[in-house]
Order: C-alpha cells, then structure tokens, then sequence
C-alpha cells in the first residue's frame, strides 16, 4: 500500500459519528505525548497529516483518513491525562470498548508507547480489550532512538515476553519517528492487516 496517498477523511465528535462500517479499518491508540501524531506523519509521508498540537481536558476528535476507497486509518484520541475528570475518562473508556468489540471493519489495532513508559495501566486495559475482540494488537515503542541498540532491545524482549499473558495476537516493535527505525516492519504489518 502506498500510505503516502493517505488523505483526511473526518473528525467525528464520537464512535457513532465515523464513516460507514465498510472495508478495512486500522485505529491508532496511545497516552497522550506517546508519539502517535509523529507515527502516523511518519508513516504518511506528510507533516501534518495528524495534528501533533492538543489541550488536555478537550474534547478531542477522533480522526479518519482514508488509504483507498475500501481502508481507512483510524486517529483514536490519545488517553491518559492526568487534568480530565474522572467521568470523562469512564465515558471514553466504555466508548473505546464499544468501538474495539462492535466495529466489524477493524482489523487491528496499533499500540503506541514511549519506550522509556511501555504497559502503563490504561495500556493494559486497551490490549485486553483488543484481544477480546479478536483483533491483532501491534505494540510500537516509539521514541526509540531515545535509547542505545543495547537498551532498546531489552525493552522490546522484555514487553514481547510481559505481552504473551494477553494471549493474542500481540506484535511488539521498537519504533522511531526522528530515525525512521521499524517504519518498514509497521508498513509490512499494516499492509498484512489490510489484506495488500
Ligand atoms: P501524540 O500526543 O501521541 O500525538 O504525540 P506527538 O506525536 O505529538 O509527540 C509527542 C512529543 O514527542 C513531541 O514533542 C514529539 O516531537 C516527540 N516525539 C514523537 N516521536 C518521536 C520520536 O520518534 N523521537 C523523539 N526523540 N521524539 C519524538
């Protein structure tokens, strides 16, 4: 697939609100500031394709681009932030788990971690989540030229070896926007996904 085509689709204020549930569709999910705007401009090729800019406690979009008329990309808000208030967070949270187990064009779902953070709590939830809804997890632990070869290895061992206890199909790839590191392998795995 060629990702460079990709173009913006819609923002939809809610799951209610995205395109048809048609084709093929990969979402990207992450914390806040986990790298997941850079990931999605890297792998497009475009600058600003995902916007990296945010306000904590916002409503925040979620954003659909479109690869060809039958697959989409899907921009999941990013979570975590410390600022927004509890009810908020439950809403979002039975909403993202409404999404992943009812969403039948979804195939898989993109993971992203800072490398120096993997596995946080909410992390965990979204992946067994995920693996419920029998979608393919690929975990991309961004930011990794952060890190030395010798150090980024041992992380990407050890979270493949903390993500066997999901028991699905979890893929587990260091990641960097600033070096290009693993770009090739999250196209192989999206391009598998998308049936290309
Ligand atoms: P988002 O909130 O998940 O969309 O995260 P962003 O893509 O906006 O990135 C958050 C911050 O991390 C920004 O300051 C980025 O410049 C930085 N960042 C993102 N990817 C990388 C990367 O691969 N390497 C480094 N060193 N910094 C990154």
């Amino acid at each position: 697939i060629n990702y460079q085509s990709t173009t913006f689709l819609t923002s939809a204020p809610d799951i209610r609100a995205l395109p048809a549930d048609e084709g093929i569709e990969v979402a990207f999910a992450g914390r806040s500031n986990a790298g997941k705007s850079s990931a999605l401009n890297t792998l497009t090729r475009q600058n600003s394709l995902a916007r990296t800019s945010k306000t904590p406690g916002r409503t925040q979009l979620i954003n659909t681009f479109s690869l060809d008329n039958a697959r989409r990309l899907i921009d999941l808000p990013g979570y975590g932030f410390a600022k927004v208030p509890l009810t908020v967070k439950e809403k979002w949270q039975k909403s993202l788990a409404e999404y992943l187990m009812k969403r039948s064009s979804l195939k898989g779902l993109v993971v992203l971690m800072d490398i120096r953070h993997p596995l946080k709590d909410l992390d965990q939830d979204l992946i067994h989540w995920a693996v419920e809804s029998k979608l393919s997890v690929l975990i991309l632990l961004t930011k990794a030229d952060k890190l030395g070869p010798g150090a980024r290895k041992k992380i990407v061992l050890d979270v493949r070896e903390a993500s066997l206890a999901f028991m699905g199909d979890i893929q587990v790839q260091a990641f960097s926007s600033l070096s290009k590191l693993g770009l090739p392998e999250l196209e192989q795995t999206l391009d598998q996904w998308f049936g290309a």
